[in-house]
């Protein structure tokens, strides 16, 4: 082997035991919270920790720095689009940002992020905003730290978007969320007002028999390979992938209607995209979707583009009322697709519809930066999130619990995570109009069930890339331009003229 050779495969040797660490620590958290007994709780935060000391070691190491500094000049003659050349350049920026972080910095956000979630559960429970805003204060000032070390060269929130969406600013966001507000507040208000969809039959718990038999029904014909796939019931849904060809769902089952089929779905989505990253990528730092705005495309793709459409429920709406006879017995295709979208403004997030849903992303986003700027007094925050709510969906917020406490985020210092889920929304309507275009027959593949050709074009032109292209690389690849609300917007109006009329869109 030559030198460079060498220098080349150091640096890949010392990459893969990282990215080893970093995926035992995921099945250490996936078992946490599917499989553990509670007993196994204070030894597994100890092991957690020791494992995220030993991870931010070996990722900040000088030894990491001198192989990088060896590997560079090897694939500085590369093409700059090959494996090797992306794979070092992801590396290095890893790196770079890494370093920038004081050991001090990052163990005390640790540490604050997890003493302040069992304050955070309490006081969401007690509804007491009083009882979390001394934690909140204390993650807002080491986040001050924080976006110090990274010195963004725009606005100070831009060092907390890249962390998600990398090269992500608040100003492109502020473009997006602008124009998302002007089209979809007359919306929301419109639908609320008329009041035309009654969804009662989905408004109560239906068997978890039946529903884990018509999830497994769906999912099998997703792409749901039992070899390569499990899925687990759990509090809250989420997705990891231990390697490529090991992907874990969890979904959970007490919850009202369809909810926990098209969290499953959801789901789905994200494992899909872990599951189809080329299996030459799966050792190292390239085998991770590319961005948090991407990830949510590809789980909202399948959970609303697909699963709130209509050729999906003429396709599925049989054997759903098959399984549920006296539940759903009556309702046919159009009737489950009209429940499945019913605009409705209300307090939590999580449970929102497509239409609010964005909304609610935007408020936390506009609180975020006053909250960090210092410009809002933390105190006032309750106040500040209803006079938003009640601006935006039009209700009003009786608890905190409704309100200012329900999402885990805060209480896990992650701000500027929130405008990700958005930019899901917006780049899963940006790439089904692309679609549309590529696989003309799509609509009548979903309605015979057929997805393989879907699951193709999404490996071909995203999937097997992992992280080798950065968020906006992929977008300009793949869809030809930046992050555009136009084709969101376009789908809702389509979509609600056909369920609540066409004056409510004029
Ligand atoms: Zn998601």
């Amino acid at each position: 082997m030559s030198a460079e050779t060498v220098a080349l495969a150091d640096l890949k040797r010392e990459l893969a035991e990282l990215k080893d660490l970093v995926r035992i620590a995921s099945l250490l958290a996936w078992d946490q919270e599917v499989m553990m007994p509670a007993g196994g709780a204070g030894a597994r935060a100890d092991q957690l920790s020791t494992l995220g000391r030993i991870i931010h070691e070996r990722a900040t190491s000088p030894e990491l720095g001198k192989l990088l500094d060896q590997a560079e000049p090897v694939t500085a003659g590369l093409d700059p689009d090959s494996d090797d050349a992306r794979l070092v350049e992801v590396a290095r920026r890893d790196f770079e940002k890494e370093i920038k972080v004081p050991a001090e910095l990052c163990e005390a956000m640790v540490r604050v992020s997890s003493e302040s979630y069992p304050v955070w559960v309490a006081a969401r429970k007690e509804s007491d905003f009083a009882r979390f805003l001394p934690q909140l204060e204390r993650t807002l000032e080491l986040k001050r730290r924080y976006i110090e070390c990274m010195a963004p060269e725009g606005e100070p929130y831009d060092a907390l978007l890249d962390d998600f969406e990398q090269g992500l600013t608040v100003v492109e966001v502020r473009r997006i969320f602008d124009r998302l507000k002007e089209a979809l507040i007359p919306l929301v208000r419109a639908a609320a007002a008329s009041g035309a969809v009654d969804d009662t039959p989905l408004r109560r718990q239906l068997p978890v028999d039946g529903l884990q038999k018509m999830e497994r029904h769906v999912l099998a014909r997703f792409g749901f390979e039992p070899g390569s796939w499990r899925l687990d019931p759990t509090v809250h849904p989420f997705e990891t992938s231990i390697c490529i060809s090991d992907v874990r769902l969890t979904t959970r089952y007490e919850v009202e209607g369809l909810e926990s089929l098209l969290s499953s779905m959801h789901e789905f989505g994200h494992g899909l995209y872990e599951r189809q990253i080329a299996p030459e990528l799966g050792w190292g730092p390239l085998a991770r979707g590319t961005s948090l705005g991407w990830h949510e495309s590809q789980s909202l793709l399948w959970e609303n583009l697909i699963g709130r459409g209509l050729p999906f429920w003429e396709h599925f709406a049989g054997e759903l009322t098959r399984l549920f006879p006296s539940e759903l017995g009556s309702l046919s295709a159009a009737d489950i697709y009209t429940m499945v979208n019913k605009v409705e403004p209300d307090f939590i997030r999580v449970e929102a519809d497509e239409t609010t849903y964005n909304l609610h992303v935007i408020l936390r986003f506009e609180l975020e930066q006053e909250m960090l700027s210092g410009s809002l007094p933390l105190a006032e925050l309750p106040q500040a999130w209803n006079r938003l709510v009640h601006d935006y969906l039009g209700i009003e917020v009786t608890e905190d619990r409704l309100g200012v406490l329900q999402d885990v985020h805060w209480s896990h210092g992650s701000l500027g995570y929130f405008p990700t889920y958005s930019l899901g929304h917006l780049t899963a309507a940006q790439l089904w109009q692309r679609l549309g275009a590529e696989l003309p027959e799509l609509s009548d593949q979903i309605r015979s069930g057929e997805f393989g050709a879907l699951r193709e074009w999404l490996r071909e032109n995203l999937h097997r890339h992992g992280r080798k292209f950065t968020p906006a690389e992929l977008r300009q690849r793949i869809l030809g331009g930046p992050v555009d609300p136009e084709p969101f917007i376009a789908y809702l109006k389509a979509k609600l003229a056909g369920i609540y009329g066409e004056a409510l869109v004029a």
